[in-house]
This record gives C-alpha cells, structure tokens and sequence, in this order.
C-alpha cells in the first residue's frame, strides 16, 4: 500500500487568499488567509 508523495500533497487543500482568490504560497510564518499582495501594510 504505497500512496505516493506527490499524490498526497495534490490532495491538500490550496490556500487560497481571501481578498483577491489568489493562491498563498506557504511560509514558515502564518500570516492568516491574505496573500503577500493583501497583506502589504501599505494598502
Ligand atoms: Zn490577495
């Protein structure tokens, strides 16, 4: 019963922003559910 790693990680959900639908890339921080683009303290 060999599940693949990529299979596994297609499987997770994508975080997505919840200001401009765009997709969050990962850190090792957690910045909620904007984007980088969202999260800029200058808009
Ligand atoms: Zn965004």
């Amino acid at each position: 019963m060999m599940i693949s790693v990529l299979e596994f990680f297609r499987n997770l959900p994508k975080k997505k922003c919840h200001r401009c639908g765009g997709e969050i890339h990962e850190k090792a921080d957690c910045y909620g559910n904007v984007c980088d683009e969202c999260d800029h303290p200058a808009r």
